[in-house]
């Protein structure tokens, strides 16, 4: 059976491949899974699949399949998050708040327009429409429409990471395809194969990637992604150690940061939670678990200063934070709470 060329998710290519030998290709689809988990590469592949002109699509030779990965097929269309201030924005809102970059009305009425026309060649047009959770609740409301009445050659593929923070109007129009993350040796083998990078390397990249292969395989290419998420953690263990001072002042960055750019500020709370679970998991034995498996011996000598309640509890903190910034709670607030309730250390 043809994985089409994806690393993992057999379940999705499996359901996909079986609705195109069927004849049953849904108007609309939601790919859902961690940013990078592999959900755009998995919507292009499958927009190869349905205007490769070969035999065995995708074969990722022909020149549909060429300027399908270029982004230049005139019938393949991926919609992206309009970059701007709130002011930009101008009144539109997104269903998830504390977001300052949306997709807009205009984009899904432009995307309406192009509907209405004929496929320049083959069957189909798709359209992919990244981070549908970013879309402004005006953009969503016009896009059920087409969700709707979707006219008969065209194919929306809608990529978010949680499907509990798209409209629930929009989910129950797709067919949802989630996306999960891939085992470590799994990971590790595609890094070896498709990088060439060294076995230690791999595995080191595989545990940090948490599955998200899409992230991995950027992350090899680009030694930069793993240099910035180590300085922002390294921060984490030092406020962890450090004075109440220090912890406020860390606080009152990261709320500066989160008017600016939430998102930063989610994927810094996602490491505090992955460097307290690395303890707890250091904690119950289970070392070859551990995210941040290049800094075990820190976590060796952390994890012995903290009771498995205590590290528990302040997991707890942590996502009690998240939740409070994505309820729009005051931002200094909930990030000064976070940090103060660091575990008291012992030994
Ligand atoms: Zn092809």
């Amino acid at each position: 059976m043809s994985t089409w060329g994806i690393v993992g998710h057999k379940r999705a290519v499996s359901l996909l491949r079986r609705s195109v030998e069927r004849g049953r290709i849904s108007h609309a689809y939601l790919f859902s899974g961690a940013s990078g988990i592999g959900k755009t590469t998995l919507a292009m592949t499958f927009a190869k699949v349905l205007l490769c002109a070969s035999p065995d699509p995708p074969c990722n030779e022909c020149r549909r399949c060429q300027s399908i990965a270029k982004g230049t097929h005139p019938d393949v269309r991926l919609l992206k998050v309009a970059a701007g201030s709130n002011e930009a924005l101008g009144n539109e809102t997104t269903a998830k708040t504390g977001k300052s970059r949306s997709i807009k009305i205009e984009q899904i009425r432009e995307l309406q327009r192009d509907t209405a026309l004929l496929p320049y060649e083959g069957q189909w047009k798709v359209y992919i429409i990244r981070n549908a959770e970013d879309m402004s609740i005006e953009a969503a409301n016009c896009l059920l429409k087409t969700l709707e009445e979707p006219p008969r050659s065209v194919v929306l593929i809608l990529t978010c990471a949680d499907a509990k923070i798209v409209p629930a109007t929009i989910v129950s129009r797709c067919q949802h395809v989630s996306l999960w993350p891939l085992g470590v040796e799994e990971v590790t083998a595609a890094l070896r194969q498709r990088s060439g990078i060294a076995e230690a390397d791999a595995k080191t990249l595989a545990h940090l990637s948490d599955g998200r292969i899409g992230w991995a395989l950027n992350a090899a290419a680009d030694s930069s992604i793993v240099g910035d998420r180590d300085d922002r953690l390294h921060k984490v263990v030092d406020v962890t150690g450090g004075s109440r001072t220090a912890r406020f002042k860390y606080a009152e960055e990261l709320a500066a940061l989160f008017s600016r750019d939430p998102e930063a500020v989610y994927a810094t709370l996602d490491l505090w939670l992955s460097w307290w679970r690395d303890l707890l998991l250091i904690k119950n034995g289970c070392h070859d678990m551990v995210t941040n498996l290049h800094m075990v011996t820190r976590l060796l000598e952390q994890a012995m200063k903290y009771t498995v309640e205590q590290l528990h509890g302040f997991m707890v903190e942590i996502e009690s934070a998240r939740s409070q910034l994505e309820r729009n709670v005051n931002a200094r607030l909930a990030l000064e709470v976070m940090v103060l309730n660091v575990p008291q250390a012992y030994g």
